[in-house]
């Protein structure tokens, strides 16, 4: 059978093999554990250099995961074992099993791969770090599927996502930004520490309209009244904030999730439907 060669080439290939392989076994589709699948998925298709190793390295936080060649030409996983979070390794796992089928042949080195690199998916992303998140979304939240669980998300607050965390075996911010890229909404993730902006992720509609926060080098605080701000003490974890917020036109929802990974906030924020809606104006156009 002839090898796909691209990241989305490979994500569909082997979601379809998880898909029917389930699917003959009499088992649930979801969630996918890449665990189970990396070693005897490689096993079968490259049987000369398959992934032999998933393990767990004390890289206390400098690293999310690694894929390492060994002497005897197989490969090796590794994931921080700093974790607790079940659905962070597994996005993790992802990511390092798309680096090996879309990406070992062209490095030969191994892949190290931070939070700083996994997390944010900024323009000024590398390319195959990008691929390699994509194709773990791909795997374990497929279009198809996510599609149908996400179709009634118009103005959505981040406990709407936690059961797809669950269904999915994933980080809540990485079902989100799963969201982020498809939705028509317009909405954006901003992951805050210390009161600061660490990074963002806006929908391309959102983008579209002009709005977008500042990249890192300039360092934007979190606006006085967010609930962001406010911190876990504030008791809200959904706001509807006026114009002068987190916009100085219009009225946004944010919802907050604290401490997901210890010290940082995710807030997710949706702007009304089209740019300049008068306040609570949050339907679809
Ligand atoms: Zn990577």
């Amino acid at each position: 059978m002839k090898m796909p060669t691209t990241w989305d080439g490979w994500a569909s290939r082997v979601s379809r093999y998880v898909k029917d392989g389930k699917e003959l076994l009499g088992l649930p589709r979801f969630p996918v554990r890449v665990d189970e699948i990396a070693l005897h998925y490689s096993r079968s298709v490259f049987p000369d250099t398959p992934i032999s190793h998933i393990e767990g390295r004390d890289f206390n936080g400098k690293f999310e995961g690694a894929l390492v060649p060994r002497e005897d030409g197989d490969w090796a996983i590794f994931y921080d074992r700093g974790h607790t979070s079940r659905g962070r390794i597994n996005f993790t796992l992802a990511h390092e099993f798309g680096h090996y089928l879309a990406h070992r042949h062209l490095s030969g080195e191994p892949f190290f791969c931070s939070r700083k690199q996994m997390w944010e998916w900024d323009s000024g992303y590398a390319k195959m770090e990008a691929e390699a998140n994509n194709f773990a979304a791909f795997l374990l939240m497929p279009p198809d599927d996510f599609r149908n669980q996400t179709q009634d998300f118009r103005k959505p607050v981040l406990s709407d996502f936690e059961p797809l965390r669950d269904r999915y075996e994933v980080s809540l911010t990485a079902a989100v930004l799963n969201w982020l890229k498809s939705t028509r909404s317009r909405a954006m993730v901003v992951v805050s520490r210390d009161g600061f902006i660490d990074w963002s992720w806006g929908s391309q509609p959102l983008l579209s309209s002009g709005v977008f926060f500042k990249p890192r080098k300039v360092t934007t605080p979190v606006p006085e009244e967010s609930l962001a701000a406010l911190g876990p003490g504030g008791g809200a974890s959904e706001a509807t904030h006026r114009p002068g917020v987190w916009s100085d036109d219009e009225p946004v929802i944010e919802s907050v999730v604290f401490s997901e990974y210890h010290e940082m906030v995710i807030s997710l924020l949706v702007y009304p439907a089209a740019r300049g809606s008068r306040v609570g104006d949050f339907d679809e156009t």
